[in-house]
């Protein structure tokens, strides 16, 4: 496993401000990496540290009932021990076809932040239609390897993508399929016709 998630990703998970399904991907990397892990346990006790400094401050009238309203929130809990989401866990659901050799399972359809996630399956050496992005796109590996204009990922690796970033995914051309947890904030904005054929039916 060579790429990780860029400390201002790793840093934002810390402070719960991604969007849940990016949490979701993020997890999936923290119980397969180590180095991830330390650097969110030095962050979160970094932010701890902080707090204690803090002056005591009164609390308002109203902080229980603001607290209580967030529940259901992109959660903050720590790295889990297990990885959260695996390929056996979807083993028996159904996969929707969304071009030659590739097909999607919807695990998050767009939550309140806009965000979705998704299971992403592409055969041996076939390429995603090309696409950019309206949004932010984190991608954890979960089987098989890809490569894209920005390198190459494996099984762990995690791909960050922003509304800049135009690619063309193609899973390596040996193996396994290539299965990837992706979580997207925006649309996709697809060049092919048959992309954009089927982007209304799985909601891309
Ligand atoms: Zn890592």
């Amino acid at each position: 496993m060579t790429r990780h998630p860029s400390e201002a990703t790793l840093l934002a998970y810390v402070a719960g401000t991604l969007p849940a399904p990016h949490s979701i991907v993020i997890r999936t990397h923290l119980a397969l990496c180590g180095d991830c892990r330390a650097l969110v346990r030095q962050a979160t006790e970094l932010g701890g540290a902080l707090l204690e400094d803090q002056a005591p401050a009164a609390m308002a009238g109203d902080a229980l009932a603001r607290t209580l309203a967030r529940l259901g929130e992109p959660d903050r809990a720590p790295p889990p021990a297990r990885v959260p989401v695996t390929v056996e866990d979807f083993a028996t659901r159904r996969w929707w076809w969304i071009g030659p050799g590739i097909r999607l399972m919807p695990l998050i359809r767009r939550d309140r932040s806009d965000a979705r996630l998704d299971l992403i399956r592409v055969a041996p050496g076939l390429a995603m239609p090309g696409h950019g992005h309206t949004g932010s796109e984190l991608t954890c590996v979960l089987q098989g390897a890809f490569s894209d204009e920005t390198g190459e990922y494996h099984a762990g690796d995690v791909a960050e993508g922003d509304e800049d970033l135009d690619h063309c995914p193609v899973a390596m051309p040996t193996g396994r399929d290539c299965i990837c947890l992706i979580a997207t904030t925006g649309r996709l904005r697809a060049h092919s016709w048959l992309a954009r054929l089927v982007q209304p039916l799985v909601g891309v």
